[in-house]
């Protein structure tokens, strides 16, 4: 009876990846490919980085493949790790190994090399990716991964809680690679990811940094805050506290951790599942300051007052924590600081904003402000259904963004026709505090449309506000 899903690779492995085979096999070693690629080959998406797994000893496959004129690189030897580099694509060769006991849910304490690649497979974390292949002996997979890829299903190798105490990782892993290929999380797996989760405090916060970006990366955050809430609270503790918050509100329908969700989505909905990363970490963490910030009025109804500012404290904190880049972090916290900042569809609050943002980010400002007009939307969506009418309010924003950007919309004291030295000779002063002062009272003159950005209506105003302070 044939199959009835994808036994196939949908294509072949790539010349590079073969001649790491060849060269190994000929010396009369045992090597097959591994892992990611031979997942991503079946479910035919695009080819993946190719790891090779060998019954040769590190040492033997680098001697081996040198003499074949073959660079290797040493780069995890410890772990039986060389990588190889063919036509200048690196490529990963490990010894078929297993691991020793795990005392601190991270590291093993020792590595093994072993003989067969079964058992180097059963060493793996998920059945998608204990998966080995080769072109002429084919597939090799012992925990039905084919199957599970084909039901859509992340599961792990033997005892889920055995794998997951060995290294807590697998548990955001698991959640990953669910979110990334939009696969469920089989229910043993599950279970024992909800138990297990806790563990992930034993982790290095830049690996769960790491983790944690490749699920937003996949644009399925949303997902996972909702069917896997304590994984990501142990991963980010303050996100715990937004699970069953009330919002006491009647602006929401839902609780924190559902409108976080929600708006995560929408996020995807509105840029048709393109957002940049630091608009996706904002969807996240727009409201990370709401459960510390709630009070309640003498009509039993909650406010949060403050929280963007703390929220955009927070989102800093936990950012740096997890060891995000500063630039991205940078975007996401000015998102977070004014996704709730009140803006008018008109040309001069779409100034101001811009030039807000100018100052949290410069040089971005126009491509900060449509993330924030859709992080709004989003927001908005994912309220009351009364709010709605907000994100169509918010289109004629993003018009009016479009044409201030067509016309170069003048949003620092550098965009002004005149500079420092016209204000100088002018006004006759000597420089100092008070140029850029003028300077600055002249860009909000133009950022409010009071005044045109050229020269003689620059100069003129710049004369009326002397006489005036006169
Ligand atoms: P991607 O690189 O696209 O995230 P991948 O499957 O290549 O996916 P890697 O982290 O590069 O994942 O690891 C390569 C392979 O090594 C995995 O497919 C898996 O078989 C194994 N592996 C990696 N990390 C672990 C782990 N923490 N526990 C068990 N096996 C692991
Ligand atoms: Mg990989």
């Amino acid at each position: 009876m044939s199959a009835r899903f994808a036994t196939h690779v949908a294509y072949e492995p790539p010349a590079y990846a073969l001649r790491v085979l060849e060269v190994l096999e000929r010396a009369g070693h045992e090597a097959w490919i591994v892992g990611g690629w031979v997942r991503d080959a079946l479910r035919g998406a695009p080819c993946h980085d190719v790891d090779v797994t060998t019954s040769a000893l590190w040492q033997d496959g680098a001697r081996i493949l040198r003499e074949a004129g073959i660079v290797v690189h040493e780069t995890g030897t410890a772990h039986g790790t060389i990588t190889a580099v063919v036509d200048g694509r690196p490529v990963e060769v490990t010894t078929y190994r297993v691991e020793g006991t795990y005392s601190d849910h991270r590291h093993p304490d020792e590595v093994h090399f072993v003989r067969s690649v079964q058992e180097d497979l059963a060493r793996r974390d998920f059945t998608i990716n204990a998966m080995a292949y080769h072109p002429k002996r084919g597939l090799l997979d012992p925990f039905g991964g084919c199957e599970d890829l084909a039901a859509g299903v992340v599961r792990a190798v033997g005892d889920p809680r055995k794998r997951f105490a060995e290294d807590a990782l697998r548990v955001l892993r698991a959640v990953r690679f669910a979110c990334r290929m939009g696969f469920s999380i089989e229910a043993d797996t599950h279970k024992a990811l909800v138990e297990m989760a806790p563990l992930l405090g034993d982790i290095a916060q830049e690996r769960i940094g790491q983790e944690v970006s490749g699920i937003l990366e996949s644009g399925r955050m949303g997902w996972a805050l909702m069917h896997e809430p304590e994984v990501i609270g142990a991963a980010i503790p303050e996100v715990t506290d937004m699970q069953g918050f009330d919002q006491l509100s009647s602006w929401h329908v839902f609780d924190v951790m559902e409108h976080t969700a929600h708006v995560c989505n929408a996020v995807e909905a509105f840029t048709a599942g393109v957002a940049s990363l630091r608009l996706r970490w904002a969807a996240f963490l727009h409201d990370i300051g709401k459960p510390a910030t709630l009070s309640i009025d003498e009509n039993g109804r909650g406010h949060f007052y403050g929280h963007p500012i703390l929220g955009a404290i927070m989102a800093e904190r936990i950012m740096k924590r997890l060891a995000i880049p500063g630039e991205l972090t940078r975007g996401a916290v000015a998102l977070v600081r004014y996704h709730d900042h009140i803006i008018r569809p008109t040309e001069r609050s779409m100034r101001r904003v811009l030039a807000i943002l100018d100052e949290e980010c410069t040089g971005e400002a126009m491509t900060l402000a449509h993330e924030l007009m859709d992080l709004k939307r989003a927001d908005a969506v994912s309220k009351q259904i009364k709010c709605a009418w907000y994100a169509v309010e918010l289109d004629e924003m993003d018009r009016i963004l479009r044409s201030e950007g067509s016309k170069g919309a003048t949003v620092r004291v550098k965009d002004l026709a005149i500079g420092g030295r016209d204000v100088i000779e002018e006004l006759g002063i000597d420089p100092g505090p008070m140029v850029g002062m003028a300077l600055s009272q002249l860009l909000q003159a133009v950022i409010d449309g009071e005044v045109e950005n050229t020269r003689e209506a620059l100069i003129t105003e710049l004369w009326r506000t002397a006489q005036q302070t006169e």
